[in-house]
């Protein structure tokens, strides 16, 4: 039952040790004023200021004081309104907990993360961050689905924003759980800068980015000696612009490997972009779709093929594009001379000064 008591202009007291009503009194903040009486003995002098309302504060599983406080309540100031407040005294703010909960496979959450779910007393999870049973890494805590809200509808970034600081303020640990690493295309440091403002402190914890171990998992690297020296992680979530397809297709051009995330819907144009600009028609393609979960799909094309053969693809799905994707084939298919060209390469003699 919500029961919401107006108390504005009214004398409150609340009943119960210094640190359970400090921690209360903020509720009250309209009332006339507030009476804390931490002994039952100083309910007598409270009585000369005509309390409305007592607020018990107690302990949920306080057997006895309960009890007591309502006895010494109903005799010294028959007739106010008694009701109870449970809500433990944490006393300073909480801290949020920024999680990275890594690719989806249970051992890729850290032990830092693990450890931060322990302390929380709320946690807000992303509705598809990859952490199973939840409840076990944080007994005791609310948990928070801020993918869902009642009617189905994402909740905002704003909104998840002053729902962790408020928690914060109220004195409780929050771990804010998120898919891979909080800071890539994770909105972590605007979460960061929301608590912040508010004064909450904030601890990041890193986790493994699935723009690495996704393609990982099925053999792909990001870099590779003598082939690729460098890569970089791209968000497809809007098309690319004309300068950065520019600057993509020189990168792939020299040897540069590309990790697409949010990359479904543009590929077409991506694809296309890179092409125009003269990158190499069968450069290779790989697309790392559902990695960890039900309908997971690896395929591998090149970029001339690929508007083609990966027509299908789906979301969350990573694209790698880049001369290491060689290195995943299977062996055994047409393809895998090339990988074995490819890691003849990698591991031939010589001096390589960037790799
Ligand atoms: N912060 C996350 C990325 C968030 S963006 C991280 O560091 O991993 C979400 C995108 O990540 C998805 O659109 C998809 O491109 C990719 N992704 C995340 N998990 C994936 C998975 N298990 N399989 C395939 N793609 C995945």
């Amino acid at each position: 039952m919500y029961l919401h008591l107006e108390t504005s202009g009214a004398v409150v007291l609340l009943a119960g040790d210094a640190e359970r009503t400090a921690r209360v009194a903020h509720k009250y903040k309209d009332a006339a004023s507030i009476i804390q009486c931490p002994t039952p003995q100083a309910l007598v002098p409270a009585a000369a200021l005509r309390p409305v309302l007592a607020v018990i504060c107690v302990a949920e599983n306080d057997q006895d004081a309960f009890p007591s406080w309502r006895t010494a309540l109903a005799k010294t100031l028959p007739g106010t309104l008694i009701t109870v407040d449970t809500e433990d005294p944490i006393g300073t703010v909480g801290t949020v907990f920024l999680i990275g909960a890594g690719p989806g496979l249970a051992g890729y959450m850290t032990v830092a993360a693990h450890r931060a779910l322990a302390s929380s007393d709320v946690v807000l999870i992303d509705h598809l961050a990859p952490v199973t049973d939840i409840e076990l890494w944080a007994p005791g805590a609310e948990i928070i689905d801020v993918g869902k809200v009642p009617g189905e509808h994402k909740v905002p970034q704003r909104q998840i924003d002053q729902m962790m600081v408020n928690y914060a303020l109220a004195g409780k640990n929050v771990a804010r759980v998120k898919g891979g690493d909080p800071y890539v295309f994770g909105r972590g440091t605007e979460e960061l800068y929301a608590c912040e403002r508010a004064g909450v402190p904030v601890e990041v914890i890193s986790g493994v980015t699935s723009s690495i171990a996704v393609p990982a998992s099925a053999g792909v690297p990001m870099t590779l000696r003598k082939v690729s020296h460098m890569f970089t992680v791209v968000s497809g979530h809007a098309e690319l612009t004309d300068a950065e397809l520019d600057l993509l297709a020189g990168f792939v051009t020299s040897g540069g490997t590309i990790s697409l995330l949010m990359g479904v819907r543009t590929l077409p144009h991506t694809v296309a972009g890179l092409l125009e600009r003269g990158v190499e028609a069968r450069t290779p393609v790989g697309t790392f779709e559902n990695v960890y979960r039900e309908g997971e799909r690896v395929r591998y094309s090149t970029l001339e093929r690929a508007a083609e053969d990966l027509a299908d693809l789906r979301p969350p799905a990573i694209t790698v594009i880049g001369r290491v994707v060689d290195a995943g084939y299977a062996s055994g298919t047409d393809e895998s001379a090339r990988r074995d060209a490819l890691l003849q390469l990698a591991l031939s003699e010589g001096r390589d000064a960037k790799a």
